[in-house]
């Protein structure tokens, strides 16, 4: 599917994400595709002559909404040195002064841009309005809190000796390289974002090439915002632009989200030229319902969780552990994700989505002891050109079946019937990952011992989608996350700063003699 851009340098239509058509209906996939451009030291930017595209696809109906380049090596250099050239002078100001335009930025995405960034999800991604309203609204909150860095960051100062004073001064570490998934076009970028710029520090994002535009309008909206030329930087490619931004000499911090097999990788090659990574991978996270639970709050909660999205969050529900025999709360799951359609579910991604969603439902109805109790692929016919998978369920006998085990990223719930607790705990720990887990019990003992006991990063009490708000941190463990620190809250601090240690003595003897 590459094709060189058509005479790069001179004819590229470069595209204004503002004027597209992005109702998201299938029609608005039917305008002309434009060729995207990099933007580069405050400017867009072409790509270098003869530069690969790929097509980016709307998935309510397939067609072609835009081609977005395949950077090369020199334009990674081209962007990197524009953010190393804006370092010194914006590190030099103040945090009270950087945040300054955090804070018109937020103001700006709030009051007037929300609606135009979420018909740009909503159009390259698939979710629904909503779901794309929450997403603008939950990145801004991150915008939020770095807005109160000043109040945060503030160091720690100690007479350690007589007349000796050691202090923490927090020092911005240079350019920063941002590399996002497509699930959240425009929260998981700002999870990075306002915290590494306003610590001080460039940036260079590459945004996924599956969704491109919404971050391709955010840039200029943070230009808008009185962000200096070169603060922030676009790249937009794939692997071969990702692995020329962690080892262009000076990125001094790479932050990584996407699946665990791209994250260990990535993490790996930025470890071995010694610099500081955090990469977030995939997920596989498991719900425990024990009988005393709330079923219609349960039910309704389980299905937002696995059908949100279409599935496709690092968050979302794929197994759930019933304790015990539960026939009600298995029967409103199935009856609440029956009654969902195609409008409050959306697509998924792309039709090589859709193929491996199936390949696992296709699968499970062939293993043994499996009772497919909802069947999402009749959506995929129904709604073709558009790629979609309704919500499905399957209730497995076999704990070894691989739909337990796999990041499916798409609307499907798998089922196990478990007979206690203790062996929902040991199941859910087994996992590999570690990102989210849930408990729905209306008991505050059984409560307190999962959250004591399960393997995770973020744990949910009767919350299916236990995102750790504002400020809370954001992240997993295990094969969920490669590296240390955090990617938003107090850890983002402590990733996107030096700490440098002045150690400091004004007192000479013959005076400390004098005035004692
Ligand atoms: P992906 O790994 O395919 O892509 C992520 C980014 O890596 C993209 O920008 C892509 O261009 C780049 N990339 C892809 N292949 C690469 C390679 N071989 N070398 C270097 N770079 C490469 O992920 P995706 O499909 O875009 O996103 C879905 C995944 O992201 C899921 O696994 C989901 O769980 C995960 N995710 C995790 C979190 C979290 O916080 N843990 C949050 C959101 C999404």
């Amino acid at each position: 599917m590459l094709q060189p851009t058509p005479n790069a340098t001179t004819t590229t239509t470069i595209i204004d994400p503002a004027k597209m058509p992005h109702d998201g209906s299938p029609s608005a996939g039917a305008m002309k595709p434009v060729v995207l451009a990099n933007y580069i030291a405050g400017a867009r930017t072409a790509p270098a002559a003869g530069t690969p595209t790929m097509p980016v696809t709307t998935p309510h109906s397939g067609a072609v909404i835009a081609h977005v380049p395949l950077s090369s090596a020199s334009d990674v250099r081209q962007a990197v040195e524009a953010a190393a050239a804006a370092f010194p002078a914006w590190s030099a100001r103040t945090v009270k002064d950087r945040v300054q335009i955090v804070l018109r930025y937020h103001h700006l995405v709030a009051s007037k841009y929300a609606d135009e960034l979420a018909d740009l999800i909503v159009k390259e991604h698939g979710k629904t309005k909503a779901e794309a309203l929450a997403e603008v609204a939950k990145g801004n909150e991150t915008v939020e809190y770095a807005c109160a860095l000043p109040e945060l960051v503030s160091g720690r100062i100690q007479e350690v000796s007589r007349g000796v004073l050691c202090q923490d001064r927090r020092v911005p570490l240079g350019v920063v390289a941002t590399i996002v998934p497509f699930n959240f076009p425009f929260m998981v970028p700002h999870w990075t974002l306002p915290i590494a710029l306003a610590l001080g520090n460039t940036v260079v994002l590459k945004p996924s090439e599956k969704v491109p535009l919404t971050m391709t309008r955010a840039a200029e909206i943070w230009a808008e915002a009185g962000l200096p030329a070169g603060v922030l930087n676009l790249v937009h490619g794939t692997a071969e632009t990702v692995m020329a931004l962690v080892d262009a000499p000076q990125v001094q911090v790479v932050t990584f989200v996407g699946t665990s097999r791209v994250a260990e990788i990535v993490h790996q090659r930025a470890c071995a030229l010694n610099k500081r990574v955090l990469a977030l991978g995939g997920a596989k996270n498991h719900l425990v319902a024990v009988p005393d639970c709330n079923v219609t709050m349960a039910a309704q909660d389980i299905v937002n969780s696995f059908c949100g999205c279409s599935g496709q969050r690092c968050m979302a529900a794929s197994v759930l552990l019933v304790v015990g025999d539960q026939p009600a709360l298995i029967d409103a799951v199935v009856a609440k994700a029956r009654a969902l359609t195609e409008r409050e579910v959306g697509p998924v991604i792309d039709a090589a989505s859709v193929a491996r969603i199936r390949g696992y439902i296709d699968d499970a109805e062939k293993a043994p002891g499996v009772k497919v109790l909802l069947d999402g692929r009749e959506w995929t016919q129904r709604l073709a050109p558009g790629t979609f998978v309704g919500p499905t369920i399957l209730l497995h006998t076999n704990p070894a079946d691989r739909a337990l085990h796999d990041e499916i990223f798409g609307p499907v719930l798998s089922i196990l019937q478990v007979p206690d607790l203790a062996t929902a705990i040991t199941i859910e720990n087994a996992n590999p990952y570690g990102n989210a887990a849930c408990i729905y019990t209306s008991s505050g003992h059984v409560a307190e011992q999962c959250a004591a006991r399960f393997q995770a990063g973020m744990v949910g009490v009767n919350i299916g989608v236990p995102v750790p708000r504002e400020p809370f941190s954001f992240g997993g463990w295990g094969a969920s996350r490669f590296g240390d620190l955090d990617i938003t809250g107090e850890g983002a601090v402590e990733l996107f700063t030096h700490k440098k240690k002045v150690t400091s003595k004004w007192t000479v003897p013959a005076e400390r003699s004098w005035l004692n």
